[in-house]
């Protein structure tokens, strides 16, 4: 078999367009495969796609395809142009390629799939062996595919979280799909203007079709979200992650200072237990059981702002929200009758929001459902400064988490 013959088979080239001639340029370890069509040949508008003759041809270009072993191979051309009455000079469309691409369909699809195996732009860089600006290219025209493809459809569960982008201080703010665990829109900030535009992100639909809503207790996404979403009141589950978060903190504050009291006296009982105290029992290692039950026994403030804290917890096992209400007035009346004024503090600001905390157990819904996509969301983060800022923070989320259809076709 001849190589054009070959190289026709392996690109798999329709009529018009032929393999002319086939280049190898072992210094630069490339194969150039140059492709051509018959005189005379008839190509459609790429607009109107009405048959017309060739009027002339564009600049030679390059597309990159899949490698001939370890030579790249790259297909060359000049794409023909046709007047068309209607839509003017036009370059056709070539069966290989998506217009303005600079690579051919099958590497685009490769390419897309080693980024999405890699989950680095530097690892899919070194296998694809592109440059940054066009590996990240390839993220870029995948998104926008992807999203102009994209037909909304119903959300019955979302939840609404913060993310901090690169170190700290700049947040954005996205919206979850819980049922299909992708991210669903993206904002810049953390406020109520934030979310307003998260929310703005999604289709009427879309916004009908919402059922509940997982969130943290902050009052911006409270605040978006009753002006968003209709009857949010009884839509918006405060996540029971960052409601025993608080419980955490609160327990914490009463450790330091009844570890500082004790300190005064000589006492180190509580010194090095913070952990002791924040990890779940169900989580302790053997030796910290042991010490966990030693120093359990010695009646410490610390020890009963624990016991509340575990108590709380079952609040979330309640069938009902009905029910999950009389076990919290139940919880509330014990601790509020105490002197840990943490715990106290703990209690009222739950008290306050109550309503939509009970509402746990009609949705059971939790941003934690989405913790697929946090183990990503977290590692591309870790790699945002190869991301240069946020607005491709912002676009690779949705290259691995958005549930894109990203293959060009
Ligand atoms: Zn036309």
């Amino acid at each position: 078999m001849q190589d054009k013959e070959l190289y026709q088979h392996i690109l798999g080239l329709t009529s018009p367009w032929t393999v002319r001639d086939v280049k190898l340029d072992t210094e630069n370890q490339e194969i150039r495969v140059q492709v051509d069509h018959p005189r005379g040949t008839k190509f459609c508008c790429s607009e109107c796609q009405q048959e017309l003759s060739c009027y002339d041809h564009g600049e030679e270009r390059h597309w990159r395809h899949l490698d001939s072993c370890q030579f790249k191979t790259i297909l060359v051309a000049r794409v023909p142009r046709v007047d068309c009455p209607k839509h003017g000079v036009r370059s056709v469309s070539v069966p290989w390629a998506e217009p303005h691409s600079r690579f051919t369909l099958l590497f685009e699809r490769f390419a897309i799939e080693v980024l999405q195996m890699t989950q680095t732009v530097k690892g899919a860089m070194t296998i694809l062996r592109l440059k940054w600006d066009a590996t990240w290219h390839i993220i870029e025209r995948a998104v926008a595919r992807g999203k102009a493809r994209k037909q909304p459809s119903p959300l019955p569960r979302i939840g609404i979280d913060e993310k901090a982008f690169a170190k700290g201080h700049s947040y954005v703010s996205m919206i979850y799909d819980l049922d299909n665990s992708i991210v669903e829109a993206i904002s810049d900030g953390r406020d109520a203007e934030a979310a307003v535009a998260c929310f703005s992100q999604l289709s009427e639909e879309q916004i009908q079709s919402v059922e509940a809503i997982a969130m943290d207790m902050s009052s911006a996404y409270v605040k978006a979200a009753k002006q968003c979403i209709p009857l949010a009141e009884e839509k918006i589950v405060h996540d029971p992650f960052h409601v025993m978060k608080l419980a955490n903190e609160a327990l914490d504050k009463v450790r330091k200072q009844e570890h500082r009291r004790l300190l005064e006296e000589g006492d180190k009982t509580l010194s090095h237990t913070k952990y002791l105290w924040l990890t779940g029992m169900e989580n302790h290692t053997e030796s910290q059981t042991a010490r966990f039950e030693a120093v359990c026994s010695l009646k410490l403030e610390t020890g009963r702002a624990w016991s509340y804290k575990e108590l709380l917890r079952d609040l979330w096992k309640q069938p009902d929200s009905r029910t999950a209400r009389s076990f919290f007035q139940k919880w509330y009346r014990s601790v509020i009758h105490t002197k840990l004024e943490p715990m106290k503090k703990l209690a009222r600001t739950l008290k306050q929001r109550l309503a939509n905390i009970v509402t746990f157990c009609t949705h059971g819904i939790t941003n934690g459902v989405a913790e697929g996509i946090n183990s990503k969301i977290m590692s591309i983060k870790r790699r945002a400064g190869g991301y240069r800022n946020r607005e491709n923070f912002k676009k690779a989320i949705f290259f691995y988490c958005g549930g894109l259809d990203l293959y060009p076709r």
